[in-house]
């Protein structure tokens, strides 16, 4: 087997700073946006983003974290299942909002349904949208990404390995070969 490194600390930096630029441009603002994040890593860059976009606009976006852990197709919607990690419902956090819906990689998009699913079990939300650091390809589903990190072509047999420096040894993002 082996690996390449398709974004290095420094592209991902540059990566995530022109998806937060992309946000305040695209929503005219951040007023009403929330960013959730996904599971482990898309949580670590939804706070990457949030910190970038309080330096761009000035003012805190709220954070949001979403745990669909063993929550994707053909289960029916369990509590359990859905995790808000900060204090307060995620209703509050979801209704009328502009949802923005962060994950690390998105592939066949099954995840992010299950996450639709998810939150309007929660409340109405206005819109959501949804940024990915990483877009591999293969959808099953009609769903596309707002915000892409990069695109990378992949076979369903490689896998994108993403490092963040809050949980991982650096930020770096590897294509693996079995
Ligand atoms: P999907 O539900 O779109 O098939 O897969 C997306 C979810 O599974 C994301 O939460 C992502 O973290 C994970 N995932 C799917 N494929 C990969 C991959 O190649 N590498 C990594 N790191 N995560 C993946
Ligand atoms: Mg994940």
């Amino acid at each position: 087997s082996d690996s390449r490194v398709i974004m290095d600390e420094s592209a991902m930096r540059r990566a995530l700073t022109r998806i937060a630029h992309e946000m305040v441009e695209k929503n005219k603002g951040i007023q009403g946006c929330v960013l959730i994040g996904i599971r482990t890593r898309g949580i670590y860059i939804a706070h990457r983003l949030a910190e970038r976009i309080l330096d761009i606009e000035g003012h805190p976006i709220s954070v949001g974290e979403l745990d669909i852990t063993g929550y994707r197709d053909d289960r029916p919607y369990s509590e359990e299942d859905i995790r808000v990690i900060p204090g307060g419902e995620l209703s509050l956090l979801v209704k009328d909002k502009r949802i923005i819906l962060v994950d690390d990689v998105l592939y066949t998009g099954r995840t992010i349904r299950a996450a639709l699913d998810a939150l309007m079990d929660c409340g109405r939300p206005q819109s959501i949208q949804l940024a990915v650091l990483v877009d591999r390809g293969h959808r099953e589903l009609p769903i596309r990404p707002d915000y892409v990190g990069k695109n990378v072509p992949t076979s369903r047999h490689e896998q994108i390995d993403v490092s963040l420096s809050e949980i991982d040894d650096n930020d770096c993002v590897m294509i693996l070969h079995p």
